[in-house]
């Protein structure tokens, strides 16, 4: 029998009651499908910092490398700084673990309310650059206080942190409708964007059977709007994927709905699995958070541990309830609870 042993991070704010019920409803499946999985459950978030100056325990990283998969509910609190939690908690994660890909699917769900009015086509996935480029620390800011100063910032492409999320973008193309766009700006950015360019044109020659294109990030903002039904699987740099993926998940109707992974391909080390939204204080403890992004992003989970049928199962148990219209939080215009929903998901699911 498989067996998996995950890392659960709830976090903060809606973090725990969105990953409470993801929990109940992944050993249902288990014990559905058959296999094993056991969960040990970890208290780093902001409410950790305010109480003993760190998100995270010093060896916190080593305590969870041997773990199959990490599944984090969000962190962040008002007064806590957003780079305390970042660089405190997701960034050293990412890092430390090799998570290159950061993947965010947006399928339109049926009957959702939202801003496009083509429904059941949208069906697209965002490959985003998770550990390099425009996101680095070097640079600086030089000649404060004269009228010559400046700020500085550097972003650092490599070769073979290109071509490995690339390659996973087209390899990703391959199984699915066979396309890829590639975001780029090199008529703007004259010299990281046409290595950028370069590399996916190599990496194209050996992928014949996936068809590609590069569009501007600019140009593309405005088609994703206005005809996301014409993507398959757009790849885009660190700061182009992180713009796209956000913009993608408002395409889809509700921010409560998006998932995201935060992959290491390889499987040298854990992935993590995480829903888009935040830990959203202003509902925080009222039970009615939507917790669609969670369980969509335990489905991702489950497709990354080889538990296909699970995920499928899982991710079509959550597209019927959605259909049937009955069961809807208060984000999607309805009055269930956070645990009614993902009861009705329970219950929904065929294996
Ligand atoms: P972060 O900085 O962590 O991204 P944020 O403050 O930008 O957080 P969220 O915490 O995601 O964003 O909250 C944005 C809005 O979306 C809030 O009004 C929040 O209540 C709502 N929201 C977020 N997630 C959900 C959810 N799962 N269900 C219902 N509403 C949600
Ligand atoms: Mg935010």
């Amino acid at each position: 029998m498989n067996g998996y042993r995950i890392a659960v991070i709830p976090g903060d704010g809606i973090g725990g009651e969105v990953t409470a019920p993801t929990v109940d409803v992944l050993r249902h499946l288990a014990d559905l499908a058959g296999f094993e999985i056991a969960f040990d459950q970890l208290d780093w978030s902001c409410a950790r910092y305010q109480e003993t100056g760190a998100m995270m325990p010093a060896d916190g990283l080593d305590q969870i490398r041997e773990h199959d998969a990490i599944l984090l509910g969000a962190v962040g609190w008002p007064g806590v700084p957003d780079h305390v939690s970042l660089w405190g908690l997701l960034i050293p994660i990412r890092r430390r673990f090799q998570q290159y890909v950061n993947l965010r699917p947006i399928s339109v769900m049926p009957g959702l309310p939202g801003p496009l009015s083509a429904p059941g086509e949208v069906d697209f996935v965002v490959v985003r650059e998770n550990v390099e480029g425009e996101y680095s620390e070097i640079g600086g800011r030089f000649a404060s206080g004269t009228p010559q100063e400046m700020a500085v910032q550097e972003a650092v492409f490599t070769r073979a942190g290109v071509t490995r999320v690339v390659d996973y973008a087209f390899d990703l193309a391959s199984t699915r409708r066979g396309h890829v766009t590639s975001a780029t700006k090199s008529n703007g950015i004259v010299h990281t964007m046409p290595f950028w360019d370069e590399i996916v044109r190599e990496r194209a020659e050996r992928h014949p059977r996936v068809e590609w294109r590069q569009e501007h990030i600019d140009a593309l903002a405005a088609k994703l709007v206005l005809q996301p039904s014409s993507f398959d699987v757009i790849v885009g740099s660190n700061l182009f994927g992180d713009i796209l993926s956000d913009l993608a998940a408002a395409v889809a109707g509700s921010i409560g709905i998006a998932p995201s992974a935060n992959l290491n391909p390889e499987g040298e080390f854990p992935s993590m699995f995480e829903p888009v939204h935040g830990s959203a204080p202003d509902i925080a403890g009222k039970g009615i958070a939507n917790p669609i992004g969670a369980l969509w992003s335990a489905s991702m989970m489950l497709d990354h541990l080889g538990e296909k049928d699970s995920a499928a199962a899982l991710l079509g148990a959550i597209r019927t309830t959605l259909a049937a219209a009955e069961v809807r939080t208060p984000d999607l215009g309805g009055t269930a609870t956070t645990t009614d929903f993902a009861a009705a998901v329970q219950e929904a699911i065929s294996l």
